[in-house]
């Protein structure tokens, strides 16, 4: 993806308020990141451990969102899967985000949920820049079309966050 200030990243988040876009921890300095391996860039707040940021490009502008990261029992663990990259994990490498949604079904409590490497690294595992502890199933698909399916996921997720919400709260393009 494109790089981003660090102005564009706090500025770009769609769930969340003003005051926590401004205080939450950055995943290190925007100019450091290698962001052409990244289809988004998704960290856990290195201060807040229960928080957690996505910020991808949707169509011609960029989005973000403010997740919290829980680590449900394992006992009600549904997926050891990434939803977004499909990466198998072991129960200490996957952890549940849910996004407030956008607008009035936000305001009453209405989260969206999603399993997914609790780094966040997604894009890193599609290019096999990071590897998992799991040994991984035969994968039918080339890289190039495990990055395109990681996109069209993170797509889906952040467009059915803000959906939430028909009458705005989308950021202007
Ligand atoms: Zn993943």
């Amino acid at each position: 993806m494109q790089p981003l200030s660090a102005a564009e990243i706090r500025g770009c988040l769609a769930n969340t308020s003003k005051g926590e876009a401004q205080r939450l921890t950055l995943p290190g300095p925007p100019e450091q990141l290698a962001w052409p391996d990244l289809d988004f860039l998704g960290w856990r707040d290195a201060k807040a451990p229960g928080r957690a940021y996505l910020v991808t490009p949707l169509g011609s502008t960029v989005v973000g969102l403010a997740l919290s990261a829980t680590v449900p029992p394992r006992s009600l663990m549904r997926s050891n899967m990434c939803g977004f990259c499909h990466t198998l994990h072991d129960a200490a490498s996957i952890a549940l985000f849910a996004a407030r949604l956008a607008g009035a079904a936000g305001r009453a409590g209405n989260t969206a949920g999603m399993y997914a490497c609790t780094d966040l690294a997604c894009s890193l595992y599609v290019r096999e820049l990071r590897k998992p502890f799991l040994p991984q199933p035969p994968e039918s698909l080339t890289p190039q079309e495990r990055v395109a399916r990681l996109r069209q996921k993170v797509t889906a997720f952040v467009t059915h966050v803000l959906d939430a919400d028909p009458a705005g709260s989308r950021p202007a393009a």
